[in-house]
């Protein structure tokens, strides 16, 4: 045994801790006849948001696997950002029209990407790309051989139709595209898969910590250990609606005595952050009991202890494609009081898991609620624990890709047979 598949096993043997060999051997039953094939994921950040989040993950579990997967991130300037959240909100409903020059700076930007990466997309078995910023690689790469998925993170259940009808030329030609929910699947002429997001129970996200390292954020961050404490997650972004948080808090905090901590980082291909930032702080000013931080890309210990800490996690999207920083929490047994939208829906079974919530007074409405039911609020966080072991762990989100991989590679329409 060599030292590669010596780590890969113990890999493969931590994963069998949390979830049970069985898991771990029918990834290795699926795994077996893509043994060695090239699979290439392509996005647009190495790190912010929870396409980053995931890819940091799978892609070693992938390998240990023995598929050979490798993740590429495209580059271009401040323009081509621009152009991208004008996708991603347009995708998620904003009826905002795009210049021509933006347009032009995107396929620009495609295109000199392309020159970098075709050799390793052409060659590859699977090309797997992650939301709108490279759809248009597929077009440079005219030797492909392999696959090419599109891989859409974004609820785009009603899209800005400009936007949509722009963007589905550069998706046409691919082989298939991953959405996750039903209700996000837009008409496209190839087979469409549903597989939801995961989160991983291994990383420094999601591990369980020592009581003294939340003891020392605590510390760090200023928090009341006599006060319960309320927490969202989320880069600075208006889908997240941090200022409906805000005024959930205010509203909740009338009677009931809490604090909110709103913790976000910016993620490198998002360029409207900071103006939100500044209206959240201005939003909170003078409110010793709410802080507002801007932690940098790598604060995964950080964010783990806050969400440990916290008696109840928020996130309030207005829009969310699924929203890992709601299994995060789940995964902590918290309960989640989440928007009543996209993939939050998925996670959060109102009254079971947590709360839907479609504005701030309900939100603030749910949080004295459970404030004054700790037994309630204890076995909720218990379920939502439970819910996210049995289908949002990585391991799931992995059988599945490799399910589909197994359906694509052989070709079969309608019809797939896996012979384990
Ligand atoms: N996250 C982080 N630092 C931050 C804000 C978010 O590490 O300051 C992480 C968060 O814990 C989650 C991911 O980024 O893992 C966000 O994924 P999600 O699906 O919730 O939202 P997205 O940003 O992709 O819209």
């Amino acid at each position: 045994m060599n030292p590669g598949d010596r780590n890969d096993s113990l890999l493969l043997d931590r994963y069998a801790e949390v979830t049970g060999p069985e898991v771990i051997h029918h990834l290795q039953q699926l795994a077996a006849p893509l043994k060695g094939a090239k699979v290439v994921h392509v996005n647009s950040t190495r790190e912010g948001g929870g396409v980053a989040e995931i890819m940091r993950k799978l892609i070693p579990l992938k390998r240990a696997l023995g598929i050979d997967a490798s993740w590429e991130v495209i580059r271009g300037g401040a323009a081509f950002y621009e152009c991208t959240k004008g996708f991603h909100n347009g995708l998620q409903g904003i009826r905002r029209p795009m210049s021509q020059s933006l347009l032009d700076e995107y396929e620009k930007v495609n295109a000199a990407n392309a020159e970098e990466l075709r050799g390793r997309l052409e060659e590859a078995d699977f090309v797997v790309i992650h939301d709108p910023q490279p759809a248009p690689l597929l077009s440079h790469c005219t030797g492909r051989r392999g696959r090419w998925l599109w891989r859409c993170h974004i609820d785009a259940s009603h899209p800005y139709r400009p936007v949509w009808k722009y963007l589905r030329q550069w998706l046409t030609p691919y082989d298939a595209s991953i959405f996750s929910i039903p209700q996000f699947a837009q008409l496209l002429p190839h087979p469409q898969y549903i597989v939801a997001p995961s989160i991983d129970p291994l990383s420094e996200k999601n591990c369980d910590l020592p009581e003294e390292e939340l003891e020392a954020v605590r510390h760090r961050f200023g928090l009341d250990p006599e006060l319960p404490m309320i927490l969202q997650v989320s880069r600075y972004d208006r889908f997240k609606d941090p200022l409906g948080v805000v005024q959930a808090y205010r509203l909740a905090s009338k009677l009931t005595p809490l604090q909110l901590v709103l913790a976000g980082g910016g993620a490198s291909d998002d360029p409207e952050g900071e103006a939100v930032l500044d209206e959240v702080r201005q939003a909170v000013a003078g409110d010793p009991r709410v802080k507002v931080l801007l932690l940098p890309a790598d604060a995964h210990h950080t964010i783990n202890a806050l969400q440990r800490i916290a008696d109840i996690v928020l996130q309030k999207s207005i829009r969310e494609g699924f929203g890992l920083t709601v299994a995060e929490a789940m995964w902590k047994a918290k309960p989640v009081i989440g928007g009543d939208t996209g993939g939050i829906r998925l996670q959060v079974f109102d009254h079971y898991t947590g709360f839907l919530v479609r504005t701030p007074e309900g939100a603030a409405l749910r949080i004295r609620y459970l404030l004054h039911r700790r037994e309630l609020l204890r076995e909720m966080g218990q379920r939502a624990r439970r819910f996210v072991g049995e289908n949002y762990l990585i391991t799931r989100h992995l059988r599945e890709y490799l399910a589909m991989m197994l359906g694509l590679q052989s070709g079969t329409e309608g019809r797939m047979e896996l012979g384990l």
